[in-house]
């Protein structure tokens, strides 16, 4: 039975969604709502087989951005569904799950107050999320509705790799481990993965290198995650577009005191002035960073380096943690469009016969098999799905 999934991604400014017939995997509709609640807001709408749609109105909340997402699903003439109650389920991403939620779930009263519950975790996300489900329950009064989370992938990481060196009393008290982000999107290029090269997910050691302005990596056996690089918040690990990633925390009093910043403006250093853009002080978009090295910008160059540097320690460590490699994939919006980028990651990786082969790798945007004959470990670039990953999980949670 076909059945019209909608993914709803809310965050605090803006929305994006897409409409599903499943489990034909066919997108009828997508689009965004931006800047909510900010003077000029707009939504673009892109229905399928139906030229693109703009409204410039007020979106002064995330109820108002939910109601013009409905609208434009049921214009007459850029709608794809003539009511809103063809639609069978919504799918929303939350994103975090703490240790309450390890799968999708069915929304209702409890699975709301546990989200609003989980906010102190995600202060900046679980609200916005919330906001997306309560608006769309608002417009669609018993509308089945799943929340899936980006930590619920990682839930089976063992505690000897989510326990931070703290006393375990913060464990108890404040929930303070690793958590994992992004498992929505490892999850999926791992299933694919294992799809492309016509294995079980059981017979395969990955790692999967999601490298976007956010950026993790996840070891994965038996299509479960073991470890993954992002930790108690998604600050943790790779150093990224603006954030730090790993750092001595002995830097951060050492800062306050020096500085006498406070514990937000550290927040903010850490989350919005570090990374590639901190250490480059120019951009903290690759293509940016790129072309300045070209150019001969050493800090650009730099910033470069010290990405790929902590890119592949986090590879060659969870080599080590799973005791070999059978795939590694690469995706994300560098991760895909970046050929050298790849090439510098996979440099020096002779001990894990790892090879990649310049030709095949010269892609961009779409999945391919990158690796030189005679490398053990496949190399492979997979777009990520994530609102294909939500429809599905969406599907099997609401369609029973
Ligand atoms: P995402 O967060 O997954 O959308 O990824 C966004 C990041 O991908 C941008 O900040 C860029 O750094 C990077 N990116 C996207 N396209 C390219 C490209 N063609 N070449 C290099 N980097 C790219």
């Amino acid at each position: 039975m076909i059945m019209k999934v909608l993914v709803i991604n809310s965050g605090s400014s803006s929305i994006k969604y897409q409409l599903f017939d499943m489990p034909e995997n066919k997108v009828l509709a997508k689009g965004i709502a931006e800047r909510i609640g900010i003077r000029g807001s707009c939504l673009t709408h892109y229905p399928d087989q139906k030229p693109a749609y703009r409204n410039e109105e007020d979106i002064t909340d995330h109820g108002v951005a939910i109601s013009l997402i409905f609208a434009a699903l049921i214009h007459p003439d850029h709608g794809v569904v003539r009511d809103v109650r063809e639609i069978d389920a919504i799918g929303h991403r939350v994103v975090h799950g703490g240790e309450i939620f390890n799968q999708p779930v069915l929304v209702d009263s409890t699975v709301k107050e546990n989200i609003r519950r989980l906010s102190g975790l995600a202060p900046l996300h679980n609200p916005a999320n919330l906001l997306g489900i309560e608006a769309c329950e608002q417009i669609i009064p018993g509308i089945r509705q799943a929340a899936v989370f980006d930590t619920a992938f990682h839930h089976t990481i063992p505690p000897q790799a989510f326990m931070y060196g703290i006393p375990y009393w913060y464990y108890e008290e404040y929930g303070i481990r690793k958590y994992g982000f992004h498992g929505t999107s490892h999850q999926y290029v791992a299933r694919r993965a294992a799809e492309i090269l016509g294995k079980q997910p059981a017979e395969l050691k990955m790692i999967s290198c999601h490298l976007g302005s956010g950026s993790s990596i996840t070891a994965i056996q038996n299509g479960q995650s073991l470890d993954t690089s992002m930790g108690f918040t998604p600050l943790e690990g790779l150093v990224m577009g603006t954030r730090s990633g790993d750092l001595d925390p002995a830097i951060i009093t050492f800062l306050m005191e020096k500085e006498k910043m406070s514990a937000a403006e550290i927040n903010d250093l850490l989350n919005n002035r570090s990374g590639v853009l901190g250490i480059s002080a120019l951009s903290s978009d690759f293509r940016d960073l790129a072309k300045a090295a070209a150019d001969g910008n050493d800090r650009a160059r730099l910033a470069i380096d010290v990405f790929v540097h902590r890119v592949r320690k986090y590879i060659g460590a969870y080599a080590a943690e799973l005791n070999g490699l059978d795939v590694l994939v690469f995706t994300a919006g560098l991760g895909e469009n970046s050929p050298e980028i790849r090439a510098q990651i996979c440099q020096g990786f002779d001990y894990l016969e790892l090879w990649i082969d310049p030709e095949k790798n010269n892609i961009r945007g779409k999945e391919a098999d990158i690796s030189a004959q005679g490398s053990k470990p496949r190399i492979l670039v997979i777009p990520t799905n994530e609102e294909l990953m939500i429809a599905s999980e969406t599907l099997q949670v609401a369609g029973n």
